[in-house]
């Protein structure tokens, strides 16, 4: 199952390790065969190199757009040598075998990072090279298909290894990473495509990503793991700039984006605003004047949790607020930015992951979620739902006061990104107890309020932060237990989506525990 390379191609526009590569396949006594930069790079390292256009008697024409597509360079790829039809072919046409091929293709994914314009973008979606590669990595019984830069000494290494030859083993390995490499590639151009058009269809969209790390391991450690990009450059961990700390892990990354999915709720041109996530969902979130006032309001819904936690701004991290959060072990800080003075504090904490974006996620985007079924992929629009005042219905025969409205709506933003069950209690705009991802919402109420006690007993407070406050459920109370527990912990309003067959039984027994409740219609479930 060895094969020689006799000839090949090569054709990049990452030309990084190109000359290497020819010098050590030359002297080989490898025939190399290039297009117009890539051949014009190798014979100004003193290289033997054939243009393709000598090949195939015709020039590279239309600004490159078609410099390949000739039968005498996909015969030359395709051909199978242990086929006597094939042969007799590429003897009748004068086609030469060409066994290696090397390619990377029109940086397209680059020019999107950079935010390039439409008519750009389209000179940047190469057609010769996906074409190559496809045929190449197809004829993998005979021919070599080399697409990533970072394949080069392995490739060298097994022609070293096999006197000038590759195993089956090695071409088939290529060819797999070659069709997930065009596979992204056409993925990145069409969801390109989708976003240009203001196509949000979750069945029109394409799935691939590029590689940006290969992770120590997944949420466990006898997991392995990865982390894409989707090329959609949108502001968040995957596009964020890491200033400081260990490589992220899994879990860091998961928590990281919920954490700054979450902040991204409060527009920081209104208020100063900081997310608190363990284990995806939030243990404190607050509002504050300054950022520092929100950390120290966050903090406070649940200290004990806070520990090891990642916490979210959504605003530029400033010296006040970075001495602060150096107080306890924190994981992971992501803001749209930090000051110099901030980042010298946390300098001092080595552990500690500093990263910085370019702005907020758009929390109102129809962007896409993703999550993995046996044998399927479910795939829907991120939960863009938002709730104004002028949505909110009042079922009970007390209304919310203005002030009791404006932490309702809080408690509502932080319930979206609470897993389901999701109940939230509110005061001050800051969260004072969370119940997460329980199986019944009385549970959720109950944990929540349970939390809340225990911090007010830890902090020598007089009573639990739940008196007064404003609760939220994800979703309608199908009975009026939950309800009721709330009232019990000292909730004094509601919020909730409404639409349950009881939910008359719920409006009567918050007039009679004399709680005020709204409806929104809308629920925001999490699973
Ligand atoms: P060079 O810098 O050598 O002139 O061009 C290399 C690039 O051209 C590679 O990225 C390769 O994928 C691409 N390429 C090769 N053949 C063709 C073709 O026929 N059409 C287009 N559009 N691109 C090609």
């Amino acid at each position: 199952d060895l094969y020689p390379v006799r000839r090949a191609l090569l054709s990049v526009s990452d030309k990084t390790g190109l000359v290497d590569l020819g010098k050590a396949l030359a002297a080989r006594g490898v025939e190399l065969l290039s297009t117009g930069g890539s051949a014009k790079a190798l014979r100004d390292a003193g290289l033997d190199v054939k243009d393709v256009a000598e090949v195939t008697g015709f020039p590279e024409m239309m600004d490159g757009r078609v410099k390949t597509l000739h039968p005498k360079v996909h015969g030359g790829l395709l051909a199978l040598r242990d086929n006597d039809d094939h042969v007799k072919a590429m003897a009748d046409h004068s086609i030469l075998g060409i066994d290696l091929l090397v390619v990377n293709l029109y940086p397209f994914e680059a020019a999107l990072a950079r935010g390039a314009e439409y008519d750009e973008m389209i000179e940047n979606i190469d057609i010769g090279g996906p074409a190559m590669i496809r045929a190449s990595a197809k004829n993998h019984g005979f021919v070599t298909t080399v697409v990533d830069v970072e394949d080069y000494d392995a490739l060298l290494e097994e022609l070293e290894t096999n006197d000038g030859q590759t195993s089956y083993a090695f071409r088939q390995k290529l060819a797999q990473i070659a069709y997930a490499r065009t596979g992204a590639y056409d993925a990145a151009v069409s969801n390109w495509m989708a976003d240009a058009l203001g196509e949000t269809a979750p069945r029109r969209r394409a799935f691939a990503g590029t590689i940006k790390q290969t992770l120590r391991y997944g949420e466990n450690p006898h997991q392995s793991a990865a982390f894409y990009t989707d090329g959609s450059n949108r502001p968040g961990v995957a596009t964020a700039t890491q200033h400081q700390g260990k490589e992220l892990s899994y879990n860091n990354i998961n928590d990281t984006d919920a954490a700054f999915e979450l902040v991204a709720e409060f527009d920081p041109a209104e208020t100063a605003a900081v997310a608190i996530i363990k284990h995806a969902n939030p243990c404190g979130v607050a509002k504050g004047a300054t950022l520092l006032e929100a950390y120290k309001n966050a903090f406070d819904c649940d200290r004990t949790s806070a520990f090891g936690g990642i916490v979210a701004l959504n605003k530029e991290l400033d010296a006040e607020t970075a001495e602060a959060i150096v107080e306890i072990f924190t994981e992971v800080v992501i803001a749209p930015g930090a000051t110099d003075e901030a980042k010298a504090i946390f300098a001092k904490k080595k552990n500690l992951r500093l990263l910085t974006t370019d702005g907020l996620p758009n929390v109102l985007e129809a962007s896409h979620t993703v999550r993995q079924v046996a044998g399927g992929l479910l795939v829907q629009n991120k939960d863009a739902g938002f709730v104004d005042m002028d949505d909110l219905k009042v079922m009970t025969k007390k209304a919310p006061t203005p002030e009791q409205m404006k932490d309702l709506l809080f408690a509502w933003k932080v319930a979206k990104h609470v897993k389901s069950n999701a109940i939230v209690y509110v005061k001050d705009q800051a969260t004072v107890g969370v119940g997460a991802g329980q199986m019944s919402r009385l549970d959720s109420a109950l944990i929540a309020a349970a939390k809340s006690k225990r911090m007010a007993d830890a902090m020598g407070l007089d009573e639990p932060l739940t008196i007064g406050s404003a609760v939220a459920s994800d979703a309608f109370f199908p009975f009026a237990d939950g309800l009721l527990e709330a009232a019990a912990a000292g909730a004094t309003c509601v919020i909730q989506p409404g639409g349950s067959m009881r939910d008359q039984e719920v409006i009567d027994a918050a007039d009679e525990a004399g709680i005020a409740m709204v409806f929104t219609g809308m629920r925001h479930f999490r699973h």
